[in-house]
């Protein structure tokens, strides 16, 4: 049961293709603080690699083996595939991951203003501890859609000659009795509202901050107040992601759970050349963090519906296809880990829990209390996924959740795993897990790809 130090075990030229793919995802991972910016970036990645989207596949006649074609759901979720030379009842190998992130969401009626500051109200997306949320640089992304139906995007506070935004702490000071507060009360839900501006319109005597700020969005936007009603904006933590530590082996970022898994999985697919013998497919899904509801999430059926429409563009839809294709499917469902953190190892159990930079990471369970809610993966499926993990020579760990009742958590898995198929969670380490800033491992990242690849062969299970 003796684990390996990634670092230890790559060659030199090893290091440096870890050293570039952790670059690489540091690009994708800036281009993409939200679900529909990550969305935006993955589809520009995959037409890189030569696929076009399933209306345009369909456009040109019959899907044959080899195709490479993606759908998207709402500019939220992707799904994408390559595919095989068999028969798609014989099912698919699918690696899965989600790019939405925890953040504070713009409320319907969100501007005010309080002796001369601006403000913006929010409501929490996610679970976060909303003390990491105040007296640091935040950005605000998103999209505002017009009655019209024109939609107008917003990305403020990422360049560098952007303003930025933020809310305000109490000060050290004056704080003998919120400092007496649990960390769960010390900042409130209500509390976290994102000062925007401070000029007043000259000559206005109601509301004269509030009525500047609106002329500025009107003005540099075309925004009214009601067009709040419809928004969807964002509040992230502002700026690029940074690379950490003197020997720069890690990356501190905004929203690695879970793009850091998102990328290499969608890298895996788009790498890949030729046509494979089962049908290949990458699923980037929204609405993790919120229990994978709504349309755009796992929940929905937004996945089996483009598995039927992938089946009937190659000529080979029926229902009974699709629910073979599905049940004999293979999947690594991955989400981030919770790397061991020496600081805090009371709530680990060292020799199950992940470490940073030991490489992927598989979960046979999540889930809380006595699994509870977890996908459970099958032991014969474990030991053909360990299987192909050692002839790629990709170094692995398995792990799970902290110690056993400490917590807990889910994933996508088991929503995958209804269809019957064979599941199970995978994912990469990381420190400081839904705080504004992550950190993750490049050698962590690396072996993930590197598995990710391996796994994309995964043969049919013997059930
Ligand atoms: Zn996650």
């Amino acid at each position: 049961m003796y684990r390996k130090n990634v670092w230890s075990q790559l060659s030199q030229d090893e290091i440096q293709q870890a050293m570039a793919m952790g670059d690489a995802y540091r690009a994708y991972l800036d281009e993409s603080k939200t679900e529909r910016e990550c969305v935006e970036a993955s589809v520009r990645l995959a037409r890189n690699e030569g696929f076009i989207s399933l209306e345009e596949a369909r456009a040109q006649g019959k899907l044959q083996p080899g195709a490479r074609v993606y759908a998207d759901w709402m500019g939220k979720s992707l799904i994408a595939f390559i595919l095989g030379a068999q028969p798609m009842e014989k099912g698919m190998n699918i690696l899965g991951a989600h790019i939405d992130s925890p953040r504070l969401d713009i409320k319907q009626n969100p501007l005010y203003e309080e002796e001369s500051l601006g403000y913006l109200d929010t409501h929490y997306y996610g679970g976060i501890k909303k003390y990491q949320w105040v007296a640091v640089p935040l950005a605000m992304h998103g999209v505002v859609a017009r009655k019209d139906g024109s939609i107008v995007k917003l990305s403020i506070g990422e360049k560098e000659e952007d303003p930025v935004f933020c809310i305000s702490d109490l000060l050290v000071h004056l704080s003998g009795e919120q400092m007496k507060k649990t960390a769960a009360e010390v900042i409130e839900g209500e509390t976290l509202n994102v000062i925007i501006g401070s000029i007043p319109l000259k000559g206005e005597e109601k509301e004269p901050v509030k009525k500047a700020l609106l002329q500025l969005l009107k003005d540099s936007y075309q925004i009214e107040e009601e067009d709040f009603l419809s928004a969807e904006i964002e509040i992230v933590p502002a700026g690029k992601s940074r690379d950490m530590g003197l020997d720069r082996s890690l990356i501190a970022g905004y929203g690695h759970d879970d793009r850091v898994c998102a990328y290499p999985s969608l890298k895996a697919l788009t790498d890949y050349s030729g046509t494979p013998e089962r049908t290949l497919c990458c699923i980037l899904t929204d609405k993790e963090e919120i229990g994978s509801v709504g349309a755009t999430g796992m929940a929905s059926h937004f996945f089996e519906n483009v598995c039927a429409e992938l089946l009937d563009a190659a000529g080979q839809y029926s229902e009974l296809t699709l629910r073979r294709m599905l049940i004999r499917s293979c999947m690594l469902s991955s989400d981030v880990s919770a790397g061991y953190d020496p600081n805090f190892s009371s709530v680990f159990e060292k020799k199950n829990a992940a470490l940073m930079g030991y490489g992927v990471c598989f979960n046979k369970f999540t889930g809380r209390g006595g699994k509870g809610g977890s996908n459970d993966a099958n032991a014969e499926y474990i030991a053909l996924v360990r299987r192909l993990m050692d002839d790629a020579q990709v170094c692995f760990q398995t792990a799970e959740l902290g110690k056993v009742d400490v917590g807990g958590g889910g994933t996508i898995a088991y929503m995958c795993s209804k269809y019957g198929m064979s599941v199970i969670d995978a994912g990469i380490p990381v420190l400081s897990m839904h705080a504004p800033w992550e950190v993750i491992s490049r050698a962590d990242l690396y072996a993930a790809y590197k598995g990710y690849c391996a796994f994309l062969n995964c043969p049919a299970m013997d059930l």
